[in-house]
């Protein structure tokens, strides 16, 4: 069976990843930030009966991301699947958003999908198998006000899609980037708060008027949804598709 490495697997929409390409049999290395990240990975391969490595590696440091895709390679064998989804957030208008968020912001949302492809990419090549799911964001393709930062790296990431698409495209290694609209995860929750001190709403009015306002269904996005295109996109059956920006929005990109 094949091995999927998620950066940022242990919460969120990279838990539901995680979740899901086990459920199909894959043996995964999750990375997190979260403390109880080997706890995590020993329950997903108690349930679903495959082999879980956890890496605390910080995807600020391009030698972490090294290293960590070394210790895919050592305890799982090689590295077939790629999900960069790991992500962070921070909300302000431009004249008060502070230079060290950028950095952050640009460094895990953008280049850490750099590094971690460039650290498979011989070996996908070599196999003649590589797939590389990047999360983006409607924020790939739209824009919201107070969020400089992370709509530069999404959109950055739509651009790095593509190059890495052409690069792999005679070694059956394809890449492509899922565009989800707001699911509600710790990353929207703590947005929500932030949101509505940028804004000067409440919480409940930055939900109904700001987050599900541009989401035409007013429904988050399941990550249910967001794991099956994932594994369609991990599939042989999706050979021929690479170098796409997918939208999972509720129908907000179609404005
Ligand atoms: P989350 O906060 O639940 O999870 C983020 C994960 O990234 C965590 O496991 C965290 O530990 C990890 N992480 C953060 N910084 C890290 C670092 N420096 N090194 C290693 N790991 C780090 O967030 P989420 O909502 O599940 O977001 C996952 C991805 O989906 C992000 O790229 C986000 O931009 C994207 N996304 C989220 C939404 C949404 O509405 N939640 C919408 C569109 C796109």
């Amino acid at each position: 069976m094949k091995n999927v490495l998620i950066t940022g697997g242990t919460s969120g929409i990279g838990l539901g990843l995680a979740r899901s390409f086990a459920a199909q049999g894959y043996n995964l290395l999750i990375n997190g930030l979260e403390k109880d990240g080997e706890r995590i990975a020993q329950k997903l391969a108690q349930e679903h009966g495959v082999k879980v490595v956890f890496s605390g590696a910080n995807l600020m440091h391009p030698a972490q991301i090294r290293e960590m895709v070394q210790q895919a390679e050592q305890e799982l064998g090689q590295v077939d699947v790629l999900i960069n989804n790991a992500g962070i957030q921070f909300v302000a208008p431009i004249d008060e958003f502070p230079k060290e968020k950028w950095d952050a912001i640009l460094s895990v949302n953008l280049s850490s999908s750099f590094h971690a492809s460039k650290a498979v990419w011989q070996g996908m090549k070599e196999r003649r198998f590589g797939r590389i799911i990047n999360i983006a964001s409607a924020h790939a393709l739209r824009a919201s006000e107070y969020k400089a930062a992370y709509v530069a790296a999404k959109h950055g990431i739509v651009g790095l899609t593509k190059v890495l698409a052409l690069e792999g495209a005679s070694y059956n290694v394809t890449c492509n980037a899922i565009c989800p609209g707001y699911v509600r995860t710790p990353l929207v929750e703590a947005q929500i708060a932030d949101q509505a001190r940028a804004h000067g709403m409440s919480e409940e009015e930055v939900v109904e008027n700001v987050m599900l306002k541009k989401q035409a269904v007013k429904q988050f996005v399941d990550i249910d949804g967001i794991a099956k295109l994932a594994l369609f996109l991990a599939s042989d059956a999706a050979a021929q598709m690479t170098g796409a920006s997918l939208p999972i929005d509720g129908g907000w990109s179609a404005q």
